[in-house]
């Protein structure tokens, strides 16, 4: 017998038809004489449509509240899901992320999972229960609801299975796996069989949605084998896993793309020892996460700062930069929101030179202007107007001949 958990997204469980067939697969996995513990995200669009009518209500929505506020999708697809189980004849009972007890830190929006209480949820195993347990959410020390950013659901999902551990942690999506590239936006995208955990991790990073990076992080941590596959067909899917030596180590293996990005420039900031540090941590301890940073030559001791931030930080990266400006003796601030990050992907790039170089000169022939650029080990990423995106994507998908199988 195995315990198996298995997530679903929001499209798998987007109205009462696809709960259930959530239900009828449940059921199908049990009477294979598995232990089942599901984890569902909230119904397809629900959780923007919640974070719009919080943005409708304030400016600024208090964090405690917002966290409440967004969480509540997924409570409406775990007991639907319950109940629907019990209709059919198979004993199941939802949790929500409290009652578990997911224990995060306090950091609303983004909390961190730092404990998963397990004796509730193998109680109910043991008693031939299927438990439906609600993803994207916990609690924190003092009892508030926290959630664990957009996709967390996977992260959720990831934590269960190696707090249980759990044989197997099953990610069913809209896509039977993980691709090249986004199969959405390029026909040519390849489904791999197997990908490794670290490229997984900076494919998610870079923006691949198809899992949240925490849970690849925590997958990795505690070795725990997710599979992608596909609600809808049983054909497919895709083994994230630890590197195996007979894995082909490519020099590119994806590319990935991240709409939610925007270009923060603070304008003729004195070039002094210091500054740097004034702006940005004020912006850590709000919790705001800065990507890519540029920082333009000097002329007559001044000179231009850029740095990326997600969209939903904007405001709140505006204002603390706004607050500290007069202070660092800086002139403005200007916010470009219309911008993408484009990015390659492979860890055989550590051992190969040009790639970047290739990639630059993919992007030039097309006419798309970089704005930025970051490079690490095993990732080139470029910042370009969000107009490219879908053309830097496929023209570097073809560059880089990943259509092929190596
Ligand atoms: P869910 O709601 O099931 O969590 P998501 O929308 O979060 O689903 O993630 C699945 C989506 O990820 C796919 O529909 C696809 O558009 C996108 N995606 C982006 N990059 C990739 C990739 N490399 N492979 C597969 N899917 C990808
Ligand atoms: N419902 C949450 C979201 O839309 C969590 C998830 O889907 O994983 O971000
Ligand atoms: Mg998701």
């Amino acid at each position: 017998m195995s315990l198996v958990v298995q997530k679903y997204g929001g499209t798998s469980v987007a109205n009462i038809d696809k709960i259930a067939s959530v239900a009828r697969k449940v059921i199908r996995t049990r009477e294979a004489g598995n232990d089942v513990v599901v984890v569902l995200s909230a119904m397809a669009g629900e959780t923007d449509r919640l974070i719009n009518m919080a943005q409708k209500a304030a400016d600024e929505p208090d964090a405690r509240e917002y966290d409440s506020l967004i969480s509540t999708g997924e409570q409406v697809t775990v007991t639907l899901l319950a109940i629907m189980l019990n209709g059919m004849g198979c004993p199941a009972k939802s949790f929500l992320g409290f009652q578990v007890r997911v224990l995060t830190d306090q950091a609303f929006k983004k909390a961190r999972i730092l404990q998963v209480e397990t004796t509730a949820i193998l109680d109910e195993l043991k008693k031939g229960t299927v438990v439906v347990v609600a993803g994207f959410q916990g609690v924190d020390r003092e009892n508030n609801v926290t959630t664990l950013g957009r996709g967390g659901s996977d992260t959720s999902a990831v934590a269960l299975a190696a707090a249980l551990k759990a044989d197997v942690c099953d990610i069913y999506t809209d896509v039977d796996g993980v691709y090249t590239t986004d199969p959405n936006i390029c026909s040519r995208a390849r489904r791999m069989d197997r990908i490794t955990y670290d490229e997984m991790l900076e494919m998610a990073r870079a923006g691949a949605k198809v899992l949240q990076p925490r849970a690849v992080e925590l997958a990795k941590k505690y070795n725990v084998p997710v599979y992608v596959k596909s609600s809808f067909t049983d054909e497919g899917g895709t083994l994230v896993t630890k590197e195996e030596r007979d894995m082909e180590k490519e020099v590119v293996s994806g590319v990935t793309y991240d709409r939610d990005q925007a270009k923060i420039t603070v304008v003729h900031v004195p070039d002094r020892p210091g500054v740097a540090a004034r702006l940005f941590t004020p912006l850590s301890e709000h919790n705001i996460v800065v990507d890519m940073i540029i920082q333009n030559a000097s002329i007559d001791g001044h000179t231009d700062l850029t740095f990326t931030v997600s969209r939903k930080d904007i405001r709140e990266a505006t204002r603390i930069i706004s607050e500290v400006l007069k202070d660092v003796g800086a002139e403005k601030v200007e916010v470009d929101d219309n911008v993408a990050k484009v990015s390659i992907i492979g860890v055989g790039m550590i051992s190969h030179s040009g790639v970047a170089a290739k990639m630059f000169a993919t992007l030039a022939r097309e006419g798309i202007n970089i704005m930025m650029i970051s490079t690490s080990e095993i990732k080139v990423s470029c910042v370009v107007e969000a107009k490219y995106t879908e053309l830097a994507v496929t023209v570097l998908h073809d560059a880089f001949e990943l259509e092929k199988e190596s």
